[in-house]
């Protein structure tokens, strides 16, 4: 499958490597405003291609996307300096109504893939630049968290995080939710598994993989100053999925008729994701604590979405 990719920045790149590594796509086509970044880009990354899969890399113009099955969107505007969260976010808005309108023009068959944050509301923001329905404007919401989430609990228990099972719901960002009650290790509850390991899960260690997982990029940003190798390897994942038609369930955020007493937002739950996008959602059986604190996440993206008045 042919995939493009708007944006070829930290996030953009790193997902076209990805990409090209486990051969998720035949083909990539990179577009930047910045032509010759996108050309490096493309450069750089074909020269690992010999090592790894037989993945077309290139860069071109918008109309070099037509024939793609899906669109990475990840272009975006760094914060200036004092500047608020919702002016970043309305002029990332300004980005995406560019973008957006000229990846359909280009490829009107294309699935949307939003990389670019905060990704929630991007999503929703595309989705309705797009007018195309939910489930084929997808965006990477929590997959990163999840992944964060299954790895220090494996870590913890001393298995692989491929036989740990469990999500992270809700915003991607401060106010997500670790589902603790449903998370389970092959097919059993996490919490005997546990016990038979000889490792409980104390609440020391629950806060300790709460705040592992909620901090993560506040760290890596501290460090290197942008995260994007976990994020590429989760969007060439969500690319494969779509690739493949696997049906595969992951934690992504579409648009959302009704979650957790909110309506109309983007957030993330596990969903499933095939050819066709998202063809379902299931609800998770969260237990109380879990309910409340998904709500407040949906309510904050609620205010958010409203307060940038598209
Ligand atoms: P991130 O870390 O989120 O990837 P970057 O700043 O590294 O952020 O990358 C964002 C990319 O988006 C940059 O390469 C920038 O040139 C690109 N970009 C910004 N605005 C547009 C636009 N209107 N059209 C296409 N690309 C854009």
């Amino acid at each position: 499958m042919k995939v493009g990719i708007v944006g070829a920045g930290m996030v953009g790149s790193a997902a076209g490597y990805a990409m090209a590594l486990t051969g998720a796509a035949s083909r990539i086509v990179f577009v930047d405003r910045d032509p010759a970044l996108a050309t490096a880009q493309a450069q750089d990354i074909a020269h690992a291609v010999p090592f790894a899969s037989s993945t077309v890399v290139e860069a071109g113009d918008y109309p070099a996307l037509a024939g793609a099955g899906v669109v990475i969107l990840a272009a975006g505007v760094g914060q200036k300096p004092g500047e608020s969260r919702l002016a970043l976010l309305s002029r990332n808005a300004v980005v995406f109504e560019q973008v957006v309108g000229a990846v359909r023009a280009a490829a009107p068959e294309a699935i949307l893939l939003v990389a670019s944050n905060p990704v929630d509301i991007m999503t929703n923001v595309a989705t309705r630049l797009s007018g195309l329905p939910a489930g084929r404007v997808i965006g990477s919401g929590t997959i990163l968290d999840t992944a964060r989430f299954r790895s220090l609990l494996a870590g913890h228990l001393g298995l692989s995080a491929h036989s740990v099972h469990g999500y992270v719901l809700g915003e991607h960002g401060d106010s997500e939710v670790l589902a603790w009650s449903t998370a389970r290790v092959g097919a059993e509850p996490l919490p005997s598994v546990a016990a038979q390991l000889g490792a409980a899960i104390t609440h020391e260690v629950r806060a300790r993989i709460d705040e592992g997982v909620r901090g993560a990029a506040y760290r890596i940003i501290a460090g290197k100053g942008a995260t994007n190798y976990g994020i590429g390897a989760g969007l060439a994942r969500i690319v494969r999925a779509i690739a493949r038609d696997e049906q595969a369930v992951l934690s992504l955020s579409i648009v959302t008729p009704e979650a957790a007493g909110v309506h109309d937002v983007a957030l993330s739950l596990p969903r499933v994701v095939g050819a066709q996008g998202v063809t379902a959602t299931l609800a998770p059986a969260l237990d109380r604590a879990e309910s409340d604190a998904l709500a407040a996440s949906a309510g904050m993206l609620r205010d958010t979405w409203q307060a940038l008045g598209l």
